[in-house]
């Protein structure tokens, strides 16, 4: 069907390009008009004109003659504009299908798909890729199947690049099922294919499969693994991860950015410091310093695993910052109980015109709360909504309360909690109870823990705190209502257990593990410590050992707990003056946090304590989180 160009000549010219004087081209502005019509219209005058002045028709920019005229009536016209210009007319076509998908209305790009089939326009591999790439973008709701069908019906289906697109259609637009069955039935794939199917799979929150196809691949490049090492994180198997990225490392594989984000995130999970710091130094080295997202998570690993002065000096070396590295800045400082420094920190933020957000003010009421400033702490969650039209989360009403009970307002706090629009959660009783505890106030106590046990019955920290404020008040009789209460719930007492990094290796520590190799040494210095220790004033809190035995008993007991035998395994194996790092899975308990006071006096040494709810870092014989916790 060529067209010659006095079929050209033939073409309609619109009588209003004569009439119209200003739309006229000169032959010098021709040349830009070749590139600006925007209708039909306008298109149909500048041919006009080409016609005229014997202009060749071939200088047009035909994608913008398939864009303009793509949902118009002039679609007969435009193809025949694009036959004659003699360029492959689907090249034209296939372009501006291109640019649809990549524009941000890409249901544009399924339009001109349908019209290219209702006027048989010759459909290639190259169509149906740019089509998926629309697909894709809007997949809500969209049926990959009639594509798929499409495809299948011009024998396109062997060609892998457009199965990968297909799989990737599937699985985003949650068909996961579909997806799988097309990967099981492909009878090549490469590298891409497995890495779309892992990705999305761990997208999905199905990591365990994404694990089993990772697992069986022919080849893994570090997209692969850094998939994997993301799936871990997002479902909360930081070890795995780990272990994973040290598999990755054997391989002699280079970690991108995304790896290093991934990988920071885990070591901040489980605070492996020594890894974090190590992949600290590898992103430097392959120039990933100005990356934001990698600073960012920087900041949140090194003030998980305690080391505030290692955080500042990320956030103080970043040329850029975001809102996300001022908040977790700010968040550190507070939680780390330099208050002051926190609140100095956001003054300048706001000096800075950057705008506050919600985890902002998180910080901020941590900072007043730890300070026991109630007018400032009242004042920031007043205009966190006055001000900046934040709506208050169940964090900030958890933080408010924290504010108020710490401060021994106890009844305010009673009344904010009941004035609540939200439904108070665990965090918000469990603060109020930490101030009741604090404060001594047993029948709030009680009102609290009755809350908290309705949110979730068999938490046996719960049983354990009211058991000490009865044990704390000498009611004997009532403690032991607690222990016989729990039995009769079947609650299971959650073993404590504390884990502490010494040159790359974890050593884990059971309460009442007495199997390590090292048993004998770390009893030793126990004893010998436990003497320096009662000089200063120790005296063993038994209370809170919930078990019926004797007193001496619960003792020997209460030596044995996880955190303790970590901290002494620590002070043999690591040379003086190191901190002392450790993560413990429950709540340390009274006994312990005082103990690790002292200790970190007797032993000039900081010792960091990272348990279920918050850091505890002790040093001179005081502890960051003023005896609140
Ligand atoms: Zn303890
Ligand atoms: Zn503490």
């Amino acid at each position: 069907m060529s067209q010659s160009l006095l079929s050209l000549s033939s073409l309609p010219v619109p009588e209003t390009h004569k009439s119209n004087a200003a739309l006229k081209p000169t032959s010098e502005t021709l040349g830009n008009d070749l590139y600006s019509f925007k209708t039909p219209f306008e298109l149909k005058q500048i041919h006009a004109h080409i016609i005229k002045t014997n202009t060749s028709p071939s200088l047009l920019s035909l994608s913008l003659v398939a864009s303009v005229c793509a949902f118009t009536p002039s679609f007969p016209y435009a193809r025949k504009l694009i036959q004659i210009s003699g360029k492959p007319e689907n090249v034209v076509w296939n372009s501006c299908l291109k640019d649809f998908a990549e524009s941000d209305r890409p249901i544009d790009a399924i339009r001109l798909f349908c019209r290219l089939c209702e006027y048989d326009v010759c459909l290639d591999a190259f169509t149906f890729s740019f089509l998926l790439k629309a697909c894709t973008k809007i997949s809500d709701g969209f049926d990959g199947r009639i594509v798929h069908g499409f495809i299948e019906k011009l024998g396109l289906q062997s060609n892998l690049f457009l199965q990968n697109s297909m799989v990737h259609l599937y699985a985003v637009s949650g068909e996961t099922s579909d997806a799988l069955q097309l990967f099981d039935k492909m009878s090549q794939r490469d590298i891409v294919t497995w890495n779309i199917m892992i990705t999305q799979l761990v997208k999905k929150g199905k990591v365990d499969d994404a694990y089993e196809l990772f697992d069986n691949m022919p080849e893994r490049n570090v997209r692969s693994w850094t998939s994997m090492i993301m799936g871990f994180v997002q479902c909360g198997k930081p070890k795995a991860a780990i272990d994973l990225f040290t598999q990755m490392e054997e391989q002699k594989l280079h970690p991108n950015e995304v790896t290093v984000v991934a990988v920071l995130a885990a070591c901040a999970d489980i605070g492996a410091l020594d890894l974090g710091r190590r992949i600290h130094d590898f992103s430097n080295e392959s120039g990933f310093r100005t990356n934001i997202r990698i600073s960012n998570t920087l900041i949140d690993m090194y003030i998980k695993c305690g080391c505030l002065d290692s955080a500042r000096s990320v956030f103080n070396e970043m040329e850029q910052r975001t809102i996300v590295s001022w908040s977790a800045m700010i968040q550190g400082l507070a939680i780390n109980g330099n208050g002051e420094e926190a609140l100095n920190l956001f003054q300048e933020m706001i000096h800075l015109r950057i705008k506050p957000n919600g985890v902002t003010f998180i910080g901020l009421l941590h900072a007043c709360s730890h300070m026991g400033m109630v007018k400032e702490g009242q004042r920031f969650f007043a205009s966190m909504t006055k001000d900046y039209g934040i709506v208050p989360r169940i964090e900030h009403y958890g933080c408010m309360v924290d504010l108020l009970s710490r401060a021994g307002l106890l009844k305010k706090a009673r009344e904010f909690i009941t004035n609540m629009p939200i439904k108070p959660n665990g965090v918000v009783w469990g603060a109020f109870l930490g101030g009741c505890r604090v404060h001594k106030n047993i029948e709030m106590a009680e009102e609290a823990i009755e809350h908290l046990l309705e949110l979730d019955p068999l938490n046996d920290g719960y049983y354990v705190v009211l058991s000490n404020i009865y044990a704390e008040a000498k009611r004997w009789e009532d403690a032991a209502r607690v222990r016989k209460l729990m039995r009769e719930k079947g609650v299971k007492k959650t073993p404590g257990s504390s884990s502490i990094t010494i040159d790359g290796v974890t050593h884990e520590f059971v309460a009442g593990d007495e199997a390590h190799d090292q048993n004998k040494e770390i009893h030793q210095r126990w004893e010998k410590l436990l003497q320096e220790m009662k000089l200063r004033g120790y005296v063993p809190d038994t209370s809170v050992v919930l078990l019926d035995v004797e007193e001496s008993e619960k003792v020997r007991f209460l030596f044995r707990h996880s955190e303790k035998l970590a901290v002494v395994f620590g002070l043999i194996n690591t040379a003086d003056g190191t901190p002392i790092r450790i993560m413990k899975n429950l709540r340390v308990c009274e006994d312990c946090h005082e103990a690790l006071k002292i200790i970190s006096e007797i032993v000039d040494r900081e010792i960091v304590v990272r348990d279920r709810s918050r850091f505890h870092c002790f040093k001179n014989g005081m502890c960051s989180c003023k005896n609140y916790w």
